[in-house]
């Protein structure tokens, strides 16, 4: 029996997967309308276009890695991204026939639905999990049974403890830990902490990708995703100033984390920062979903969408080899609670669903034969557990944007590190593996004495190939 926990995209691609391989397979998840997958807009990349090829597309990733990538692990995902695909539509998924270009991509390579794929993808993906009848549960994991450094199974808030001796974490990030975010309450670090207490090596933790566009209105947040800017959606200051390109020669355009930091920088100097759909041609019939969310709230194209950057995405995570093993036997990390090392020090956009379609799908084909991820690169950091003094989720969201968010220096990160440091992080629950997370994304941040990929630092502004390298934890 294998135990599935998540229900995103890299939960529910094994857990089909598996079941449809003829193994027994039971998923258990925090909140089924949780994680990134349900929320998720733009699309997934695969080399399918006429003009493409995986290896270009692997160039595109490495890149946009920034010297950090795994280069085994980009030509796995790219040449096996396709395959994945043809998996899901042989299954009955049905992509548009059109591919869309986002930033970074050379080609036409993102295949979409609608304009929330995301979400298309999980309500057929949840719809074949029911009609293959593989139980699911609704339930948070809060520990995993490790004995003679093997899993045995995992303690659940509710139902106690479930026997299994191969668990696929499959939980996603916790970009939510930040004060502002594009993800959800369910993402904040657990499957991370939880396999870090078990003995899992965690890696590339200080990369966390923040998406320069978001808006919150009404308390609700919604993406604004770069397709719009492609589409000629453009940015202005309180002044009705289009500064993009002061920061930037390709302005609204530019690479996320360089957009990111321009908008974050404006709103340091007190301005506020819309952006303007007024020149998108076809708004409503190419945006239809933007287009309710603006309806709901009273306002249209025509209307000035104050959007701020938030966390995204988080690069690295659970160490895994290319068959999704940990160094801990029977333990498996897929999506984005992994770094398989695809996104190196930054993601190119629509990677994130490719590699967890593809490790999901391709599960089967290893599970029965346990090899075990070994790690010859990089400095391990190796990190106690304390009890210690309790923050809540919100403190910790404020401190990890105030201190370890979109612009960096010691001070700040130091200043994290002390608070961390004096905070529980071996209880159970969601604050403590918050805290635990938080710790080791400020240590790493501070350590790496650099600015790659998403990882900026004001004091530290150019790249230093001495710190071409891996950070590792591992728990003392
Ligand atoms: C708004 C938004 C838009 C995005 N758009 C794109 C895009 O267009 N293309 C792209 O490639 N990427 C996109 N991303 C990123 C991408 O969506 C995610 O990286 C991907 O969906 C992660 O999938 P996952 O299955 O690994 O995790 P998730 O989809 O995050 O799912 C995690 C699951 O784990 C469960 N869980 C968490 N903790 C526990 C626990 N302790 N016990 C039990 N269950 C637990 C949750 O309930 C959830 O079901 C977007 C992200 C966001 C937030």
């Amino acid at each position: 029996m294998v135990l599935v926990i998540g229900t995103g995209i890299a939960g529910l691609s094994a857990a089909v997967s598996l079941k449809k391989a003829g193994l027994r397979v039971k998923v258990i998840t925090k909140k089924l309308t949780g994680g990134s997958t349900y929320i998720a807009k733009g699309g997934l990349a695969a080399a399918v276009g006429k003009d493409d090829s995986p290896e270009i597309h692997a160039k595109d990733t490495l890149i946009v890695g920034d010297g950090l990538c795994d280069e085994k692990a980009v030509h796995y995902v790219t040449k096996e991204a396709p395959r994945a695909v043809e998996v899901l539509e042989s299954w009955g998924f049905k992509f548009a026939d059109d591919l869309r270009l986002e930033g970074g991509h050379s080609r036409r390579r993102v295949l979409h639905k609608t304009d929330e794929t995301g979400r298309d993808i999980y309500d057929f993906l949840m719809t074949k999990l029911k009609e293959l009848e593989v139980p699911l549960l609704e339930d948070r994991v809060v520990s995993l049974k490790v004995s003679d450094e093997k899993v045995e199974g995992v303690i659940a808030e509710r139902s106690g403890v479930v026997y299994d001796d191969k668990i696929v974490l499959a939980t996603g990030g916790y970009a939510y830990l930040f004060k502002y975010t594009s993800n959800q309450p369910t993402n904040v670090g657990d499957g991370m902490a939880i396999a870090f207490k078990a003995g899992a090596l965690l890696s590339a933790m200080e990369f966390v990708q923040f998406h320069p566009t978001v808006t919150s209105i009404d308390g609700e947040v919604f993406l604004l995703t770069e397709t719009l800017r492609g589409e000629g959606a453009i940015l202005v200051n309180s002044k009705g100033e289009r500064f993009a390109f002061k920061y930037h020669e390709k302005g609204e355009l530019a690479p996320r984390d360089v957009l990111s930091r321009a908008i974050y920088s404006e709103l340091l100097k007190g301005e506020r920062v819309y952006m303007d759909l007024t020149k998108i041609y076809d708004f409503e019939r190419k945006f239809p979903v933007l287009n309710n969310f603006l309806k709901r709230h009273g306002l249209s194209q025509s209307s000035k969408i104050p959007v701020f950057p938030g966390a995204h995405f988080v690069d690295g995570g659970v160490r895994v080899n290319l068959r999704g093993e940990t160094n801990v036997k029977g333990l498996y990390a897929i999506g984005e609670v992994s770094d398989t090392g695809l996104h190196g020090a930054n993601r190119l956009a629509s990677n994130s669903l490719a590699e967890a379609l593809v490790f999901g799908v391709n599960l089967p084909s290893f599970i029965d034969k346990w090899e075990g991820l070994y790690v010859d690169d990089g400095d391990v950091i190796e990190l106690g557990l304390r009890n210690g003094n309790k923050f809540s989720i919100e403190e910790i969201r404020k401190t990890n944007w105030e201190n370890v968010g979109i612009i960096r220096n010691e001070e700040r990160l130091e200043k994290a590190v002390f608070v961390y440091s004096s905070a529980d992080t071996c209880s159970l629950d969601e604050e403590a593996n918050a805290a635990l997370v938080s710790l080791l994304t400020a240590i790493a941040a501070n350590t790496r004495k650099e600015s790659r990929g998403n990882h900026f630092r004001e004091d530290f502004p150019q790249r230093d190939d001495r710190w071409k390298k891996r950070i590792y934890f591992k728990v003392k």
